[in-house]
């Protein structure tokens, strides 16, 4: 299917970019690298008159590492995620999810920007995002503000973005000391598919009391945004390292999530998937023995 007519704009700075917002509201778009936003054009399903190309704004783009945390331009992509040397210890979470996004192909157009502006309820960026505690940074004329992703994040497609703001960076903390972590995805193949259940998982441990300290979980696709699983970690948080302990908390986070069928899977098997994979999820980042399962 061809792309119907639009005007394409290319801005030379941001404040050009927040003076075409502002000039043409919800007739123009951002287009970042276009993964998302032009198959939606092509299927028709959003047809802005204006695409307003932010790609050559250089300050969109890179990594940069403070004392404290970790600034991500909102239009690194995948790939650069992917070998981001700043990406270490608990951060390599997001590294990690990278990799598992769509094909080599996407993943060198597809920008974090783009990921959680798109605001699928399988985004792969937005489950380890959570765990690491981002905020967003939202630009305009006015300013910028931040927010934490899980406020930003409001529904499928949608967001706490406003009309005339983009998104400028995500912003993580440094995580905990000693942070144990892992992604697991379940889709029907092993890449160029969205996730049917996500799970991230940050943990970390007391190893003379053998006893979960912080304990941080994150399900994608078994709701209307990716959602913390809350319930789950207070279960684990402080208590004793076990088989029974993971399993019952692996458990709750069925429960707490909303899951729903469609095309692709049913929400009971969504569910059922979800105690799989947050009790697998838990004791791969531990190092326990689990039987390899491709995913
Ligand atoms: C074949 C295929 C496979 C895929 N596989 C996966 C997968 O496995 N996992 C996954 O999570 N996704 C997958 N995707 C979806 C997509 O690649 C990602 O969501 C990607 O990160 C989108 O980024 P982009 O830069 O291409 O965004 P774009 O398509 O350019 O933009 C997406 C949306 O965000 C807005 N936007 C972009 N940047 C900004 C900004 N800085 N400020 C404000 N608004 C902005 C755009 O206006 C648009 O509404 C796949 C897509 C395809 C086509």
């Amino acid at each position: 299917m061809r792309l119907k007519p639009f005007e394409f704009l290319n801005p030379s700075s941001l404040e050009d970019v927040f003076e075409l917002l502002v000039r043409y509201g919800n007739e123009a778009k951002c287009l970042a690298g276009g993964t998302d936003l032009l198959v939606q054009m092509k299927q028709r399903r959003i047809l802005p008159k204006r695409l307003i190309n932010l790609l050559p704004l250089s300050e969109l783009k890179g990594i940069h590492k403070a004392e404290d945390s970790l600034r991500i331009g909102a239009l690194t992509r995948h790939v650069d995620l992917e070998r981001s040397a700043f990406l270490e210890k608990g951060w390599n979470l997001l590294a990690l999810a990278a990799t598992k996004i769509g094909s080599p192909q996407i993943r060198h157009l597809g920008t974090i920007g783009g990921n959680l502006c798109n605001a699928s309820p399988s985004a792969d960026t937005a489950p380890p995002l959570l765990v690491l505690h981002a905020t967003v940074c939202l630009s305009s004329l006015k300013g910028n503000r931040q927010i934490p992703l899980e406020a930003f994040l409001t529904g499928p497609g949608q967001t706490g973005l406003r009309e005339d703001e983009i998104l400028k960076e995500v912003i993580l903390p440094k995580p905990p000391e000693g942070s144990l972590f892992t992604y697991l995805k379940l889709g029907r193949r092993k890449s160029m598919d969205l996730a049917l259940v996500s799970v991230a998982v940050l943990v970390t441990i007391n190893p003379e009391r053998k006893t979960f300290e912080q304990v941080r979980l994150a399900l994608g696709s078994v709701a209307p945004t990716p959602i913390r699983a809350r319930a789950a970690e207070k279960q684990l948080g402080g208590n004793l390292i076990g088989e029974e302990a993971i399993r019952e908390a692996a458990e709750t986070a069925a429960q707490e999530c909303q899951p729903m069928t469609d095309l692709r899977a049913t929400a009971e098997y969504r569910r059922e998937m979800v105690k799989v994979l947050v009790e697998r999820a838990v004791k791969q980042s531990l190092g326990f023995p689990i039987p390899p399962t491709g995913i």
